[in-house]
């Protein structure tokens, strides 16, 4: 039996989370829930699921959450404080970072520190602090299980490789609602079109940056921290039919790919399984319904975010940080029509130039970053 607890409860990762813990209760049982705008889920989970310990981390919700919660014996604690409480948690195995965006750094750290192995979804840690996320892990004996699709796919093609060099990796990308579009094309578009996603149903976030290629973006700088590679080993190849969900290639040219259809309860499950692998009765691919799998180069020219990315990694140092800072500036703007697609680009590249480097951050400097990338980014957004 594992304890998880799971940040970010109430999200698209949480909720499928919980259906996968729902369909294997003699396996997991939910220590921790938290949740942040949808108190009313949240509490409908915690009366099913009965965890110890409940965080609303908007305060204005607290006391609705609490009264809800009266008659049981959960505890129920408000702020962005108290997801370090969820993380900690005695008996918690495994803790589920299903936040999105650079919130869950705090609470990461809080869960390494205090042993817990990690299945992370929030790839937002570790591209703003990969370096501190990982030796922090190793010091700890503690184990990052990627539930990142993509992720998932490397780190199951690796297992029982631990021997072997890797020559490079392949990260899929769908290429997002607007592959093959072009820039006079992109200027107009709206966010109901960039919230259109053809392969995955996402939280609102990931699915815009899924169609900047910023998540792809992200996704290479993830995978930098979590494989331990060089920048020139990570490939990105756009893959249509979200099939393939990545490939390692090895030292002999061998390469490995793990398949499936795109659904995220199977990286869930494996991470939450990890070293086993447990019967689901999750759909199967079936060759007959794909007769061709297609795989191209991708529009970086157009899609302007991956090559940031990429920038942003060769630099190192507090770079990383910067462009995330100011890309969840610029996706929540876009959301709310303050800025046009393009324009994310722009004000993410201003932050790289107009942000101090820091060459060896610490854990301080990258808050600092954080907080100041997202204020230079916010008086850019409003010019
Ligand atoms: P979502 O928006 O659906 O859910 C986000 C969760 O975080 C919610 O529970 C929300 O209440 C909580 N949250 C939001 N802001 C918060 C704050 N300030 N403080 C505390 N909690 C807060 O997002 P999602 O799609 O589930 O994605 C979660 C993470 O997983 C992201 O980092 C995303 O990149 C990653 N991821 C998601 C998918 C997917 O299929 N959805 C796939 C791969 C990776
Ligand atoms: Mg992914």
């Amino acid at each position: 039996m594992k304890n998880i607890s799971i940040l970010g409860a109430t999200g698209s990762v949480g909720t499928q989370a919980l259906t996968v813990i729902e369909g294997n209760p003699e396996l997991y049982r939910v220590s921790a829930l938290t949740g942040n705008g949808n108190a009313a889920l949240l509490i409908e989970q915690a009366l099913k699921f009965k965890p110890e310990l409940v965080v609303i981390t908007d305060e204005s919700k607290y006391q609705a959450v609490k009264m809800a919660l009266a008659g049981t014996n959960i505890k129920v604690l408000a702020g962005e404080e108290a997801l370090c409480e969820a993380a900690v948690l005695d008996g918690v195995d495994i803790v589920l970072t299903a936040i999105v965006g650079s919130v869950g750094l705090k609470p990461t750290i809080a869960a390494i520190k205090a042993g817990k192995d990690i299945a992370l979804a929030n790839k937002e840690t570790l591209v703003v602090a990969g370096d501190l996320i990982t030796q922090l892990a190793r010091e700890n004996g503690v184990r990052i299980i990627p539930v990142d699709s993509e992720h998932s796919a490397i780190f199951q093609c690796l297992v029982g490789e631990s021997t072997n060099s890797i020559e490079k990796i392949y990260l899929t990308a769908s290429g997002g609602p607007f592959r093959g579009k072009d820039r006079s094309f992109l200027k107009g578009v709206r966010k109901a079109e960039a919230l259109k996603h053809p392969n995955w149903v996402m939280g609102a976030k990931i699915t815009i940056d899924s169609a900047s290629l910023m998540n792809k973006g992200l996704e290479v700088i993830e995978a930098k921290w979590l494989f331990d590679l060089d920048v020139d080993q990570i490939d990105v190849i756009v893959h249509p039919q979200s099939i393939v969900h990545s490939l390692v290639q090895f030292n002999d040219g061998s390469m490995k790919a793990q398949m499936g259809l795109p659904d995220m309860n199977l990286p869930i499950h494996y991470a939450l399984a990890y070293p086993d692998r447990i019967s689901s009765d999750f759909k199967r691919f079936n060759f007959i319904d794909y007769p061709e799998l297609n795989f191209y180069k991708a529009d970086s020219e157009t899609f302007r975010n991956l090559d940031l990315a990429y920038v942003a990694l060769r630099k190192g140092g507090n770079m990383p940080c910067i462009i995330n800072a100011a890309n969840e500036v610029v996706v929540e703007a876009f959301l709310q029509d303050k800025i046009g697609f393009l324009q994310m680009s722009d004000v993410i590249e201003a932050c790289m130039e107009g942000i101090g480097f820091i060459e060896q951050p610490s854990l301080s400097n990258y808050l600092e970053t954080d907080l100041h990338t997202r204020i230079f980014a916010s008086q850019l957004v409003t010019k």
